[in-house]
This record gives structure tokens, C-alpha cells and sequence, in this order.
């Protein structure tokens, strides 16, 4: 015997009286709490609602029996609840809440679906009712902002407007030839949805009476799923909460930036103007050490036995952006070779004038064997980064090293 569909006839319906038909024991139940004992309960009639077509189950009681989880087998409604019941009559309970937000955003998605499509051609092929973030998968090309601005405009509309949301029962062909787009492999009876004059659509789920009841509706974000768009959207309370959460991150962010949250895009691009414009000054007061500091150093580095000048360096406590203008300054003297690293960061730069003739992409990589990091370059001019910053000195002795050989 078929369970009997009590949501069907009253999504509103919130305590419920049945028989109880069957409780046997289930696989132990993974919770958030842990995992508990469970137990199969089949009722001749229900107001949970199991997952399916996109809505989550709902959650509630069965006498003094937690309802962890409701689904369909076959045409029998499964709850899984937390403690064994005795056979005769039980009251059930739904949690409303839950219930009424899945109805919220349900609805809603009807709504928004009916708009992608009526408005712009681009059907829904799937849909998600999540916990935190509900879903609509669009197949078509990509929905611009405008569009989604249109939809969430048009949807809203249909909201203020408060239009009825009837149930209509029918076969397939019934259906068709009032306008549902859906196709459906169901056989028999079917269930439709409808808006009056927005949208019929074959469903099974839960749905609020009017459209004023689905509250605001908020269209998010849209990003590339394999061939489709994800549209992110939010329906009532849950609208006013995202919107709050939205708010409040604007708040902090005019804090953060000691300005008004509407003057906040505004103190962003000054601030980006002053780091670029920052920038800019370092590295110019960079080249100007660099070549004040590569000029001292030549002057007090002596040539070797075979007339190289080898300038070798670990830098600390010291701006990393210092070392590639250093070594490069250092390259442009005759017969010299600069081998730099910075400690903290374990940045490596060795540079050469063509008349010193090493080729130190072959030294960095010797180096890099001995000492593990990441870089490259030319036979003049290679840079690394260690991954150990600990062992820069280590990496400078072995080049030395390299070098005399
Ligand atoms: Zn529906």
C-alpha cells in the first residue's frame, strides 16, 4: 500500500495523525552530533516531505522520536527516526521552519525558471535547494548581468503582484495542451504547478499559496558548470539574511577603510593609486641604492688570480627588491660576477658581464641539486627562489665553490 501523500493536498498541514504501519531497525544514522541508533518507520499517511526533484526532506518529530532523514521507496515514504515507536496511532509533527523556507525557495525557483525562459529562451535543466546556497542550472548562451538584473526585476514583480500558486492534476497529454513545457516519463496522473499566467511546470514538491509569500528574491552569482550556468539565488528570509550578511561585510569594509560604506569603491581605487604610485618611488629609490651600492662595491673587491671580479653576498634585514637591480648594475662592469641571495626570503640572484664567461645557468643548477628551490635564466643572468629560505648561505658557498672550479 501506497503511503499516503498528506503535503499533496496541504503543504501547510504541520502535525499530523497516522497509523503506524512498520518500525524496524536501520544502519546506525550519521548526525552532525555524531553517529546515533535508527529505526525505519513506514505511516499510512504523511506530511514529511521526502528529498526529491530538487527539495530537501523535512526534519521534525513522530511522537518523542527525532526525524532524522525522510525518502521514497518505490511509492512508500521512509522516515528514519531516532527511537523505536510502538504500533497504533501516532502524531507527527513537521519542522516548519525548515519546511516553510524549502517552500520559500522552491516556489521561488519556479518563478525565476519560468522568467530565464520566457524572457530570454534559456530553459532550466536542473536545480539545488541547498542549506546555505540554492541553485539553478541554465543551458544557452551566457546570462549577462543585464539579464539577471531583468529576471530578478521581472520575478519580483510576480511577487508584489501576490498571483496565486494553483495545483493542477492531469496526464501528460492533459498537461501539454495547457502549456507544460516540461517533459515528463511519469505515466498516469501527474501533478502541475502553476502561476497564474507566468508558468505550469510538472511538480511534485512543496510550494507557498500566493507569490507574495516567497518574500524578496535576490539573483547572485552566475559561473561556468560544464556546459551550463549556475545561477546563485536566495527567495524571503533567507533574502533578508544574505542582504544582512552583504550589510554588515559593507560596514566592516567602510570601517577597515575609515570612510561611509557607500564611499568605500571610491577609497579602494585612491588606495590603489597611492600603493601603485608608492610603488613606483620604491623601485626608483631601488635603482638609485643599487647603483650607489654597486659602485662601492667594485671599488672594494679586488680581481681574482684569472682577473674576475666575484662580488658575493648574502643580504638580510635589507629590501629583497634590492637584489636585481644590485646584481644587474653589477653585471655592466667589465670581467664581474655577482652572486647575491636574501636570507629572509631565500631569493637568489647571480649575474655576470659577458666578459666573465662562467655560465651560471649550468652553476644554478648544480646549486640547485644540492640545495632544493625553484629558478632559471641565461648563461649571464639566473634567478631562484630556495625552499628553504634557512639555507641561502649554504647555496652562496656552493656557487663560490662552482665558480673556482
Ligand atoms: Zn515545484
Amino acid at each position: 500500500m501506497a503511503t499516503h501523500r498528506l503535503y499533496y493536498e496541504d503543504s501547510y498541514l504541520q502535525t499530523f495523525q497516522a497509523r503506524l504501519l512498520q518500525c524496524i531497525p536501520a544502519a546506525p544514522f550519521a548526525t552532525p552530533s555524531g553517529t546515533v541508533p535508527a529505526w525505519e518507520v513506514l505511516l499510512d499517511r504523511t506530511a514529511f516531505y521526502p528529498t526529491s526533484g530538487g527539495q530537501p526532506n523535512d526534519l521534525g518529530q513522530i511522537q518523542n522520536a527525532r526525524v532524522l532523514d525522510v525518502h521514497d521507496e518505490n511509492d512508500d515514504i521512509v522516515h528514519i527516526v531516532d527511537q523505536e515507536l510502538q504500533a497504533g496511532e501516532v502524531q507527527g509533527c513537521v519542522d516548519w521552519a525548515r519546511r516553510f523556507d524549502h517552500m520559500q525557495q522552491h516556489t521561488g525557483q519556479h518563478l525565476l525558471s519560468a522568467m530565464f525562459q520566457e524572457r530570454y529562451g534559456l530553459p532550466t535543466v536542473s536545480f539545488h535547494l541547498g542549506a546555505e546556497l540554492c541553485t539553478i542550472d541554465l543551458r544557452g548562451p551566457e546570462p549577462t548581468d543585464d539579464v539577471l538584473h531583468g529576471v530578478q526585476r521581472a520575478a519580483n514583480a510576480i511577487v508584489f503582484e501576490d498571483r496565486p500558486v494553483n495545483v493542477r492534476y492531469g496526464t501528460a497529454d492533459e498537461l501539454a495542451a495547457q502549456g507544460v513545457r516540461k517533459e515528463v516519463e511519469r505515466q498516469g496522473i501527474l501533478r502541475a504547478i502553476e502561476m497564474e499566467a507566468a508558468d505550469v511546470q510538472p511538480c511534485g514538491g512543496t510550494h507557498v499559496k500566493s507569490t507574495g509569500q516567497i518574500g524578496l528574491i535576490l539573483v547572485g552569482r552566475c559561473s561556468k558548470i560544464r556546459q551550463d550556468w549556475r545561477v546563485e539565488f536566495a527567495c524571503g528570509a533567507r533574502a533578508g539574511r544574505l542582504a544582512g550578511e552583504d550589510f554588515e561585510l559593507l560596514q566592516a569594509i567602510g570601517k577597515r577603510l575609515s570612510c561611509a560604506p557607500e564611499e568605500a569603491l571610491a577609497a579602494i581605487d585612491k588606495a590603489q593609486r597611492e600603493r601603485d604610485a608608492h610603488f613606483k618611488s620604491l623601485r626608483a629609490a631601488m635603482q638609485q641604492l643599487a647603483e650607489a651600492r654597486a659602485a662601492l662595491m667594485i671599488r672594494e673587491t679586488a680581481c681574482g688570480p684569472d682577473g674576475c671580479r666575484v662580488i658575493a653576498q648574502a643580504l638580510q634585514e635589507e629590501n629583497a627588491e634590492l637584489l636585481l637591480p644590485l646584481a644587474t648594475e653589477l653585471a655592466k662592469t667589465e670581467r664581474t660576477i655577482a652572486l647575491l641571495v636574501h636570507k629572509e626570503t631565500g631569493q637568489l640572484v647571480f649575474g655576470q658581464h659577458p666578459s666573465a664567461g662562467k655560465d651560471l645557468a649550468n652553476i644554478l643548477k648544480k646549486v640547485l641539486a644540492d640545495v632544493p628551490g625553484k629558478g632559471g635564466g641565461t648563461r649571464d643572468f639566473v634567478r631562484a627562489k630556495l625552499a628553504d629560505p634557512a639555507r641561502s648561505v649554504e647555496a652562496l658557498e656552493g656557487a663560490k665553490k662552482l665558480l673556482g672550479e
